[in-house]
């Protein structure tokens, strides 16, 4: 398959190319596109056999369930079957943004779709593309991240023809996406608002509109054999780089000291090493091969290079990765669920 690629963003968005694209998510083909998160692999949402060309392109397993993206309030009601207080408080506040709500669903949507479940993960993201495009084809896109199963989610069109280049027709090039972490996933489901995933919306956040919300506490650390993850999708190795990664979580200075002598004895053992610092930590590293995040101070920029960094690190051929860790602010605990992933769990706390 041939894969056609147009940038669509920019002062006036390219409408002919839109709907180009929106054409061929009616008739049953894929569509990369861009949204405030990441970029997303979309399909119709209401076509079970879109559902099955998506996990087909993306090689994942089939009971792992696709978020449906709409664009408007209205389109929300016939998905569901009901929708809690507590879910109109959460999307006047976040929506159109980073937060996806998982709520029982409506005949209407295919259970090739939720992988299975009776539930369905609605989010309407904020990005114009991804606005325009769901407008465009008149249904709602189901859509994963546009990544190969198990890499990293991409947060430019270029990581996404990497992975997708001859298995869609279509990518619509957005630019660079905003935040570069997956949105924040809360379940209405049960008794009370659960976090299944974090985000860029915190708990904090979402505790201020709707008071206490538990944590799907196997969304966080290594599920233990036989804990089963509410999100079916956390269950996977995910975001993984081609490098082995090992993070080092303590205070600063011993957390540099030990990075750098991992880093020279990978490096003596002919290892191509690369640090993943920040602007704090940058000048400990001197000599060796640094990709900095960011400021510790400002979690939005490590968020949003974190992919990134991941992705060049395959491209570099680095067989070595070490990072500090992030995990003091909320946000910081979303770049760490995304981390420790990439890293198998391999974490040493001195
Ligand atoms: P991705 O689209 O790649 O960001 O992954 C979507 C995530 O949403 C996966 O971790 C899924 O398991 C999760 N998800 C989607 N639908 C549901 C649902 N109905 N219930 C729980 N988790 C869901
Ligand atoms: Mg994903």
């Amino acid at each position: 398959m041939i894969t056609e690629m147009y940038r669509v963003d920019g002062a006036h968005l390219n409408k002919e190319k839109i709907e180009k694209a929106a054409s061929i998510l009616r008739a049953g083909g894929l569509v990369g596109f861009p949204t405030e998160t990441v970029y997303g692999l979309g399909g119709d949402g209401l076509n079970p056999d879109s559902a099955k060309a998506i996990y087909a392109a993306k090689g994942r397993p089939s009971d792992n369930p696709l978020i449906l993206h709409i664009a408007s309030r209205a389109e929300l009601a016939p998905l569901v079957a009901e929708v809690p207080a507590s879910a109109e408080k959460l999307m006047d506040e976040f929506w159109p943004g980073p937060m996806t709500l998982v709520f029982k669903k409506s005949q209407i949507v295919p259970l090739e779709t939720t992988g299975g479940l009776e539930t369905v993960a609605i989010r309407m993201p904020s990005h114009p593309v991804a606005r325009a495009l769901i407008e465009a084809a008149g249904v709602p896109i189901a859509a994963p991240s546009a990544n190969t199963s198990g890499r990293p989610s991409p947060t430019q069109a270029a990581h996404v023809w990497e992975d997708m280049q001859g298995r869609i027709p279509m990518i619509l090039d957005g630019g660079e996406v905003g935040i570069g972490l997956e949105s924040t996933i809360i379940d209405l489901t049960g008794a009370e608002p659960t976090v299944l995933r974090p985000g860029y919306i915190t708990p904090a956040m979402i505790e201020e509109i709707v008071g206490h919300t538990e944590l799907d506490l196997a969304s966080l650390g290594q599920p233990e054999p036989g804990m089963r993850p509410k999100a079916p999708g956390m269950k996977y190795r995910h975001y993984a780089p081609k490098a082995k990664m090992t993070l080092v979580d303590g205070e600063q200075s011993a957390v540099c000291q030990k990075i750098l002598e991992l880093a020279e004895s990978a490096e003596e053992n002919g290892k191509r090493v690369r640090i993943i610092c920040t602007e704090e930590t940058a000048s400990c590293f001197a000599g060796f091969d640094v990709a900095c995040a960011g400021k510790r101070s400002e979690p939005e920029e490590i968020a949003h290079n974190l992919f990134r960094i991941l992705r060049d690190s395959d491209h570099d051929g680095v067989d070595i990765l070490l990072s500090e860790t992030f995990g003091e602010t909320e946000l910081g605990q979303a770049i760490m669920n995304r981390l420790m992933k990439a890293a198998g769990y391999h974490i040493i706390y001195i």
